[in-house]
């Protein structure tokens, strides 16, 4: 008796041992056959994801097709690029700057003007928890950056930082944001922690462009961490009268006299 449970307990094992082994196999076969099919697989969750969250364009709320990202062909059109890439003479973001600080490069992907489908996209990206949308345009930004050439030797990003508090808030940076796109496409680092914001300013609307750059200088604070690179460039969302670029280059130069600083945003103020 006790013999016969000892085999049974044998073959049991035995058996046990194969029934695993053949549902490991199982495991292993269903993942292979998911990851050839991923595409499928992803297309399908994306056809119910699409179903409960209908796709919307950002700026004229009608539904997209699940090719369109953000914004609708139509609203994409209405959007005015500068083309400032193709430029051979000076643009007027360059002008912006002349004497008033030396900037190397500078560019921007769109104009910006007020009461254009243009203002919504900005305020999307930034108070609307639209964080990967940066990253989107960012990624954008730098593969029409890449084909001219012009940005081939800056070393790293330094986005316009915000006061923490409203990072908190807001849940992240949208200049960060978009420098997180650009790197991605650029391969070189963002650096967020060389400028510090340090008060949480009221609004610069309704002060002339000196008192703004006043008020400027005084809101940016270095922090200890040694920048090891000889050209940055700075990343920003929206550009009007350039006050903020002008307070950030100043401060950088204070520290190192010899900085090459280029600039990358995403609109400037037509
Ligand atoms: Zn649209």
């Amino acid at each position: 008796m006790i013999k016969f449970i000892k085999i049974t307990g044998e073959i049991y094992f035995f058996l046990f041992t194969i029934k695993e082994f053949l549902n490991t196999l199982m495991l292993i076969l269903t993942y292979a056959i998911m990851f050839q099919n991923k595409t499928a697989f992803r297309y399908y969750l994306e056809g119910f994801q699409h179903l409960i969250f209908p796709n919307l364009c950002l700026q004229c709320q009608q539904e997209m097709s699940r090719h369109e990202k953000y914004i609708c062909m139509f609203c994409w059109d209405k959007l005015q690029r500068t083309y400032f890439e193709s430029y051979l003479e000076p643009s007027a973001m360059d002008k912006l700057f002349w004497g008033r600080c030396q900037i190397q490069e500078t560019f921007a992907l769109y104009f910006f003007e007020k009461e254009k489908p243009i203002q919504e996209v900005l305020h999307a990206l930034k108070y609307g928890f639209k964080a990967p949308l940066g990253h989107y345009f960012g990624a954008y930004m730098g593969k029409v950056i890449s084909t001219k050439g012009k940005y081939d030797r800056v070393e790293a990003l330094i986005p316009v930082p915000i006061h923490p508090q409203k990072e908190f808030f807001r849940g992240y940076n949208q200049s960060t944001a978009l420098a997180e796109g650009l790197s991605s496409t650029l391969n070189i680092p963002v650096l967020t922690n060389i400028v510090k914001k340090k008060t949480n300013n009221a609004s610069q609307t309704g002060k002339n462009r000196f008192l703004r750059w006043d008020n400027a200088m005084e809101q940016f604070g270095l922090t200890k961490q040694v920048l090891n690179y000889q050209h940055i460039a700075i990343v920003d969302d929206v550009i009007t009268t350039g006050a903020t670029i002008e307070a950030m280059v100043q401060l950088l130069r204070s520290k190192y006299p010899n900085l090459q600083i280029s600039l990358i945003s995403f609109a400037i103020a037509k």
